[in-house]
């Protein structure tokens, strides 16, 4: 897991980190061990899936590497939105009317899971309702009320479009020419919802075991996971270890690629200047390819996200360099301190749509990766998906894993090139739009 170290010591830093209480741990891995379903990852794919196969009555065990959430699901943006990373219509391309709005009525089960499932286990979470899409050139902001419209047309589901003239009331930024707001969306503190899932699935009797890197995994029709003090057996795998899994599973890690994408959170704010700022309080993001994502938190801070690195470096002076992002989407901000600064790894897929699938002769081991930096939501139904196909009823996880992905171009070592090309292509789209 080569990744790993300035990975970890980059969440460290994050706000959220500072003010989730950390928990107890749960022990490594000791001996060997059985049981039905090992899951390998302690996000909220491996999370959501340990819970919802409990509930179905499965002997379930999760093994993680590091700490539950310490990977993506424990540092993101917090922004639970309806649909994929990839547009729409790539998915009426691939899969055909009736699959895609299967599809989409998925994404929008999803945040009411989310919902659901605060609710249910009562996770301290700091939910909000409201989503607001931004557009920062009059021709982004064409593009982002059609898509509004076309969410309405195809599949009754309605946002409101905001032009110009109405944003004011919306955000206090002089940078935006039009928005959509979604109030089924939503915002979170991604690692005490992390934390919370993970008290729920132990409560409900899964067995978690942090510090637990899988090392090897031996495939068959009891398929075994070896990590460096013990093992375990089972009659079924989830792979849920995102752009880690590294080795672990060679022919997954060319179909997604790790993209570095970084947060930056101020001071507290005087609470009158950060409801100024978005006074719905929404989560925002805009329509740029290569977007910036914001929102004030509970305690009046702003915790504004962007910038992309194809390199696994933390990028230098990063918390000046997102500063200055902030500052030019509000300028109120000007002279305000970052208190935070911390990044990620996004699974990107070439397509940007979401890889889900089995692996092996015995099709006994599932994957789920590639939710291209919109994973929050899905990755919750998703793990609902496996345990439903694991349970015997596949027919919703294969709607997902129809969808057709192809290989980074050039293998590992020219992955990265093929994208830092691609993404320049996309930036001065945007700056043409
Ligand atoms: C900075 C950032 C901002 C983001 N913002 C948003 C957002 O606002 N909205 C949104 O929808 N999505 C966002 N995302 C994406 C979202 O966080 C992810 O899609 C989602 O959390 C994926 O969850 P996961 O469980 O699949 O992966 P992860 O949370 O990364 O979990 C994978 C886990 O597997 C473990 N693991 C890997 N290999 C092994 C092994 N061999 N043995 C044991 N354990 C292993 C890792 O240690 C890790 O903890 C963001 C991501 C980042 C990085």
């Amino acid at each position: 897991m080569a990744l790993l170290d300035t990975d970890l010591s980059l969440a460290r830093n994050s706000y959220y980190a500072a003010t989730s209480p950390r928990e107890p741990a749960f022990a490594p891995l000791q001996g060997d061990a059985r049981c039905d379903v090992a899951i390998v990852g302690g996000g909220l794919s491996g999370l959501a899936a340990a819970l919802d196969l409990r509930q179905r009555g499965f002997d379930v065990a999760l093994l993680e590497a590091r700490e539950i959430g310490s990977g993506a699901s424990g540092r993101n943006g917090g922004q639970a939105i309806h649909g994929l990373a990839c547009d729409q219509e790539l998915i009426e391309f691939q899969l055909g009317a009736t699959d895609a709005r299967l599809v989409w009525d998925m994404s929008i089960e999803a945040l009411d899971l989310l919902r659901e499932r605060i609710k249910e286990h009562a996770i301290a979470c700091e939910w909000r309702d409201g989503w607001l899409g931004v557009a920062r050139t009059p021709g982004k902001a064409r593009e982002l009320l059609r898509s509004g419209e076309r969410a309405e047309k195809r599949y009754g589901y309605r946002m409101q479009g905001l032009a110009a003239g109405e944003l004011g009331h919306w955000i206090a930024s002089p940078e935006f020419h039009g928005g959509l707001y979604d109030p089924r969306s939503g915002h979170l503190h991604p690692l005490k919802y992390t934390r919370g899932l993970a008290r729920a699935a132990a409560a409900a009797g899964a067995r978690l075991h942090e510090g637990s890197e899988v090392l090897v995994l031996e495939q068959g029709t009891q398929p075994i996971l070896r990590t460096a003090r013990g093992s375990l057996r089972a009659s079924q795998v989830l792979l849920a270890g995102n752009v880690y899994l590294g080795a672990l599973a060679p022919q997954l890690a060319p179909r997604i690629m790790p993209v570095g994408t970084y947060i930056a959170c101020s001071e507290v704010l005087p609470e009158a200047l950060a409801d100024s700022l978005i006074p719905s309080r929404s989560a925002v993001c805009d329509n740029n390819f290569v977007l910036d994502y914001f929102r004030t938190t509970d305690d009046n801070r702003m915790l504004y996200g962007g910038r992309v690195s194809y390199s696994t470096r933390t990028p230098g002076r990063l918390a000046e360099s997102m500063r200055q992002r902030m500052v030019l989407t509000f300028p109120q901000l000007e002279g305000r301190h970052i208190e935070y600064a911390w990044g990620g790894f996004v699974d990107i897929t070439m397509n940007r749509a979401p890889d889900f699938g089995r692996l092996g002769e015995q099709r006994n081991i599932y994957y789920l990766q590639g939710y291209s930096g919109h994973g929050l939501a899905l990755s919750g139904l998703a793990g609902r998906l496996v345990a439903e196909a694991m349970a015997g009823d596949a027919s919703r996880f294969d709607v997902f894993a129809q969808l057709g992905h192809r290989n980074f171009p050039g293998g590992t070592r020219l992955r990265t090139p093929a994208l830092v090309l691609g993404m320049a292509w996309y930036r001065l789209r945007d700056m043409l739009a």
